[in-house]
């Protein structure tokens, strides 16, 4: 029986509608109190949820007044324990901290990390204190672990980057979805209800997957590819597609540019070929080619399946191809999209915590969108620091040579979700200093000399950016608890102390919202047109808005794309083999993955009783076959080792995985933490890591050498 911290100035409340502070879907809800007994209820008249909610949803108040809450900031005392300090020690310590690195190793001595779990405001107020509080390029956020390869394909084959170009409600419209890597009945269900509404309207749907997933058991088609043959299976489909004469040529003509080298690529992508590669059977590729290919709309979703791989990038612009050549993007029901996984992984990649962006989804090298920034922020151009270095790169360097030396972590939990985390860990430690914002004593905040207690989801006000591109409120339910303060207050008040508080001079978080707007006008992802009172009106406004008087944009890419042609790319893509393939030492794949009753790094849902009940430990997913190949029976515990280290799990068998691969869910820490043995090797272009393939060893637990 969890405890509940009770908090004397709570109040009972009228219902405060909000939304859940989980995944990307952002299911409207209503929040009542008081505090410690909240409550939360779907909210009916949100038109994405219409009430819906998931279990996470359903819990999701339970954080707010949990016994673990941190309710005062800590710091290291000359023991090397965290101890309760006050707000202004703390502080003092951190901009001690900030000014002994940079005097000695530069501004770029000091990093930031960000969140796709942070709204709009605090994104972008992260994105401005690291440029202009401490002047440093190494700004990145944890939504490089999340989106970066889709929101890179989208860029080059269309010129933008929203995750779905059109609203959830054309889905029940649509003819056939091609859904690529997403396990979306466990990892936002509500969203299955537009799949069976499509279902119900005649609709299909083929499910792209190595697991038969609680989603892929909806599927008319299941196509359980070796994993980390996307681009393969892609390429082949488009092959099929083209040979037998499916494609739109009038749109090809008339709306894209690189058709030739594609179609050239995917000639030399045989079916029996394919089906050596992937697994999949030749007849299936066929039937899948052409139930898209005859189907008068149709939609490719991808998710990280897809994305978090070596070559995410390709893989994604692979399906894009085939969304291009059958004529689907910017057709009524019909397009491709990638479903965000992050609450607010969308608005987190347009306002500034990445590092080679500026808000307005401007890029940080061009000279425009520097002036433009440089003027709005009121300072001179030269004073911009240029691009950091991406996620890993950052935390691979920290305490190196040229590396951060003090990092700033806001809102993430980069020891259980950096791949290789051993070695990000080891890395943390040759900090000189960490400071983490969390509300909980999480596994990174448990290496910090700095720990500042944050306000929750239901506790401050701002915007958030879903899956759809629909800017929506995240409204107060409760004022923070006492010794508590908001990302806002903190980041304005470290600013004022690090003498540039004449550029945080932020009272109210509509301020910030009105500097976002004017630092976003014209930009690619334009708020400016947005306010408050307008996203109260109309249920959330879609980007871009550039106008007052601007409806917004469910819908992209009807007339035109944002090219310099007006048209859309083709890309052609060779396949690459995953950074590690199987070999006699390790002759598995592992592939990692969410489940139903977590979320991410686990931080929240962990501390969950009803969720913890649901899952209080990851399973090795196992095909009865492989575990009687290796002599193991259900629940047994099992070694599982990777080149970067090893992890005692018990197993689960089940037939709905391949045979040659190993799930493992990744929402836990310590001895539990999957991606103490997944792969850093990174995407080229997005510099995504390769979370979703690498090479595994099964062993029994009784019999294998010790965890290295
Ligand atoms: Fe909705 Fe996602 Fe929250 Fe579940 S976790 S209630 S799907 S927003």
């Amino acid at each position: 029986m969890q405890k509940t911290v009770v908090l004397e100035q709570d109040v009972v409340q009228a219902r405060t509608a909000t939304h859940c502070p989980y995944c990307a879907f952002q299911c409207g809800m209503y929040v009542s109190g008081p505090r410690e007994q909240a409550v939360v209820t779907g909210n009916e008249t949100f038109p994405v949820n219409k009430g819906g909610l998931c279990i996470k949803g359903w819990t999701s108040p339970a954080t707010l007044a949990h016994p673990d809450r941190l309710l005062t900031p800590l710091a290291r005392n000359t023991r090397g324990v965290l101890v309760p300090v006050t707000w202004d020690e703390a502080l003092t310590r951190v901009v001690e901290a900030i000014r002994e690195t940079q005097m000695c190793y530069g501004k770029d001595g000091v990093g930031v990390f960000g969140s796709g779990s942070l709204t709009n405001e605090k994104a972008y107020l992260l994105g401005k204190f690291a440029r202009v509080a401490l002047g440093t390029a190494h700004i990145d956020y944890n939504g490089r672990f999340c989106m970066s390869s889709a929101a890179a394909a989208s860029n080059k084959a269309f010129g933008i980057d929203r995750g779905l170009p059109f609203p959830l409600e054309d889905i029940p419209q649509s003819e056939v979805i091609l859904l690529v890597g997403s396990n979306i009945a466990e990892t936002m269900p509500p969203m299955m209800h537009y799949i069976e509404a499509q279902r119900n309207n005649g609709g299909r749907l083929i499910v792209i997957d190595p697991r038969f997933s609680a989603t892929a058991q909806h599927a008319a088609f299941h196509l359980a590819l070796t994993p980390g043959s996307d681009a393969v299976l892609a390429n082949g489909l488009l092959h099929i597609l083209i040979r037998d004469g499916l494609l739109d040529t009038g749109y090809i003509l008339e709306r894209t540019e690189g058709f030739a080298r594609v179609k050239a690529v995917a000639a030399t992508y045989w079916p029996e070929c394919v089906e050596r590669i992937t697994g999949i059977p030749e007849t299936y590729l066929v039937q899948a080619a052409h139930l898209l290919g005859t189907a008068k709309s149709a939609m490719i979703l991808t998710g990280r399946g897809a994305e978090q791989q070596r070559q995410g990038v390709n893989n994604t612009l692979a399906y894009i191809n085939i969304a291009l050549a059958l004529g689907l993007v910017g057709r009524p029901a019909s397009g491709y999209g990638c479903v965000t996984g992050q609450g607010n992984g969308q608005g987190g990649r347009e306002h500034g915590q990445k590092a080679d962006q500026l808000p307005g989804y401007r890029k940080i090298d061009d000279p425009i969108a520097r002036r433009h920034m440089a003027t709005v922020w009121g300072i001179s151009e030269h004073e911009l620091p240029g691009p950091g270095k991406s996620a890993y790169e950052m935390f691979d360097g920290l305490g190196q040579e040229g590396g951060v030396r003090t990092l700033l972590v806001m809102g993430a939990n980069v020891v259980v979700s950096t791949p290789y985390a051993l070695h990000v860990q080891a890395r943390l430690k040759e900090l000189d200093f960490l400071v983490v914002v969390d509300y909980f004593l999480s596994e990174t905040a448990q290496l910090a000399d700095v720990v500042l207690p944050s306000a929750q989801w239901a506790e401050e006000e701002g915007t958030m950016t879903n899956l759809e591109g629909r800017v929506i409120r995240r409204k107060r339910a409760f004022a923070p608890p006492p010794g508590v303060r908001t990302d806002i207050e903190m980041l304005c008040d470290l600013a004022t102390r690090l003498g540039k508080g004449q550029f945080f001079a932020f009272n109210e978080t509509c301020q910030i919202f009105d500097e976002l707007r004017r630092a976003s006008a014209y930009g690619i992802a334009d708020y400016s047109g947005i306010t408050y009172e307008k996203i109260e009106a109309h249920n959330g406004v879609f980007w871009p808005c550039p106008t007052e008087d601007h409806s917004g944009t469910p819908r992209l890419f009807l007339q035109s794309f944002p090219t310099p042609t007006g048209r859309a790319r083709f890309h052609a893509i060779h396949h690459q083999a995953p950074a590690e393939d199987v070999d006699t030492e390790y002759p598995l794949y592992l592939t990692t993955g969410r489940i139903l009753a977590h979320y991410q790094s686990g931080t929240q849902t962990r501390r969950i009783a009803q969720l913890r009940e649901m899952a209080p430990e990851p399973c090795a997913e196992v095909h009865p076959a492989t575990a009687r190949r290796y002599g193991l029976v259900d629940g047994e515990a099992v070694q599982l080792t990777t080149r970067r280290g090893a992890v005692v799990l018990n197993i689960k068998l089940t037939t709905s995985i391949r045979e040659d691969t190993i799930f493992v869910p990744f929402h836990w820490g310590g001895q539990q933490s999957i991606n103490r043995l997944t792969s850093p090797a990174l995407d080229p272009m997005s510099r995504m890591p390769e979370f979703k393939v690498c090479a595994v060893r099964i062993e029994c637990r009784e019999t294998a050498k010790e965890l290295p």
